[in-house]
């Protein structure tokens, strides 16, 4: 690849983004690259804050989450040593599990997007994505799936949320769609088959 590129995978939860940041890193390890995998809410005590209100061991308003993913978000840029930028400037291919979309997703559906779109407006100004990867899924097959591999069921995770945050993602691209590269990809295939179209997305970027 030309230059160390920052990818931020999305979707709902159980749409396989793990799986394929996983299977994106062996890939560009394996054509040289040096990658670093990362994920939010991030290990942080904000983050570890998140956690707890989405387990329901605190208590969380949907506003208090959407400013503590903000704070955790610039965090997850700005760290001097782990941070986002420093591994990019480091040469580091970043791929995060998560980014502003899914802000803009999981809290537009219970605060205004615009706000959300607007709090999170420095993260965007410091580290806009060069690839953002939405793998789509039906929120049918994300409790499917989310049974199966959950002991317990957290805070968004229920049918009917599911579908909003899935229609607030495609609202927000449209919004967006000027200043954002996106892409979709189906995700009720096997992990194999949607692996394959993210490498060629990712390296139809790095010829342009
Ligand atoms: P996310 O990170 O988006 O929540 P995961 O990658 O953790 O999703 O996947 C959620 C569950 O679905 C896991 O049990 C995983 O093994 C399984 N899974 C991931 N991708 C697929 C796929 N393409 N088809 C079927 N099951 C999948």
């Amino acid at each position: 690849m030309k230059k160390n590129l920052f990818i931020a995978f999305e979707g709902i939860d159980g749409s396989g983004k793990s799986t394929q940041v996983k299977l994106l890193t062996v890939r560009l390890e394996e054509a040289g690259h040096k990658v670093y995998a990362t994920f939010e809410p991030t290990g942080s005590p904000m983050g570890r804050i998140i956690r707890d209100m989405f387990n329901h061991r605190m208590e969380g308003d949907h506003r208090t989450i959407a400013a503590l993913f903000v704070a955790d978000r610039l965090h997850h840029l700005l760290e001097s040593s782990t941070g986002m930028l420093r591994k990019l400037e480091e040469g580091y291919t970043v791929i995060t599990d998560r980014y502003y979309f899914s802000s803009y997703a999981y809290h537009g559906v219970h605060v205004d997007i615009d706000w959300v779109i607007q709090a999170n407006s420095l993260s965007a100004g410091l580290l806009r994505p060069d690839l953002n990867i939405f793998i789509d899924i039906s929120p049918e097959v994300s409790m499917e799936r989310l049974k199966k591999s959950r002991e317990a069921i957290e805070m968004y995770e229920t049918y009917d949320n599911l579908n909003k945050v899935r229609a607030k993602y495609l609202e927000a691209f449209e919004q967006l769609k000027e200043v954002e590269r996106i892409c979709v990809v189906e995700g009720d295939r096997s992990p194999e088959a949607i692996a394959g179209e993210v490498w060629e997305t990712v390296r139809r970027y790095d010829a342009t």
